[in-house]
């Protein structure tokens, strides 16, 4: 396939004591709103995970492929992406491409995905059905979704077992939670009954401003022990790292930053544990 594999897979320090899920989870990363982290919480969650010995993919939904160019491919030269695999049905495993974690990637086609599935009966399962052939391969597979609730996010939404939602820690940001949920809700009842938020995340929070500290405690008193603990703060590094086609454990495996996307991992995952023990 066009996207060869380039890029030497880095050895990661296996972490003890993790256990692969009994079945593979499916995670949506989402948010109607951009630049609040979707991107990069798929990418340095993703890669936290694999550094606990889980296998994990890693699926481009959004049509600028800001994933796939954070793994250093460039979506305007990829002849199949996740478009295909959507609308043409061609198995998602032509277009998976190994860098640090698994990806399968997109190109600026999906921005014609939802006219082209909308005829279709199905529409909102192709990403489901896309799945099951690939998913016993995988002990977590992370979607990233594109900014709006539009039918790639919801084909995200039927395929996940839960939905992590970044939410940069400012006022305006909180307001479209709500509709968020409302679209779920949908899902539920019509699609998937299974589906719901399972973590809000507080990204690029900023302890020096009393916005954001504000925000974040807003955050809190609404949604409660849905908010995860960890707070991923505000640093350039996460910039930085897409640069150079590197996750921020690659780019900087000793930084704070990379540290804050390990802490939520175990989070992810003794919250995960607690479940299933439930
Ligand atoms: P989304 O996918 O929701 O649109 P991105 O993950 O692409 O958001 O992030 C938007 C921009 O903010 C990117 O340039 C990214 O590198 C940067 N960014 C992400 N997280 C942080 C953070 N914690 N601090 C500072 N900048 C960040
Ligand atoms: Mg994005």
């Amino acid at each position: 396939m066009s996207v060869a594999r380039v890029l030497p897979r880095p050895t990661f320090r296996r972490l003890a004591g993790t256990r692969a899920p009994a079945t593979t989870r499916v995670i949506a990363l989402a948010n109607q709103k951009g630049g609040v982290a979707k991107t990069t919480t798929t990418l340095n969650l993703g890669v936290a995970f694999s550094e606990h010995g889980l296998r994990v993919l890693c699926i481009d939904l959004d049509p600028q492929g800001n994933l796939t160019m954070s793994q250093g491919m460039n979506p305007d030269t990829i002849e199949r992406s996740m478009f295909d695999v959507l609308v043409h049905r061609l198995p998602i495993a032509e277009v998976i491409a190994s860098r640090e974690i698994d990806v399968a990637v997109a190109s600026i086609d999906l921005a014609g995905a939802d006219m082209a599935l909308s005829s279709q009966i199905g529409r909102e399962r192709a990403l489901q059905r896309a799945l099951a052939p690939v998913k016993d391969r995988y002990d977590y597979i992370l979607i990233d979704t594109p900014p709006s609730l539009g039918l790639l996010t919801i084909n995200a939404f039927v395929a996940a077992t839960g939905v992590i939602v970044p939410v940069q820690t400012e006022y305006l940001s909180l307001r479209g939670l709500v509709q968020l949920e409302n679209t779920l809700q949908m899902v539920r009842e019509n699609l998937n009954p299974d589906v719901a938020v399972m973590g809000i995340l507080a990204t690029m929070y900023d302890k020096r401003l009393t916005h954001s500290r504000e925000a974040d405690e807003i955050l809190r008193e609404s949604f409660g022990p849905l908010v995860y603990q960890t707070r991923i703060r505000k640093t350039v590094r996460y910039a930085e790292a897409p640069v150079k086609g590197h996750s921020i454990m690659a780019y900087e495996p000793d930084g704070e930053a990379a540290e804050m996307y390990r802490d939520l991992a175990k989070e992810v995952l003794g919250g995960e544990k607690a479940r299933q023990h439930a």
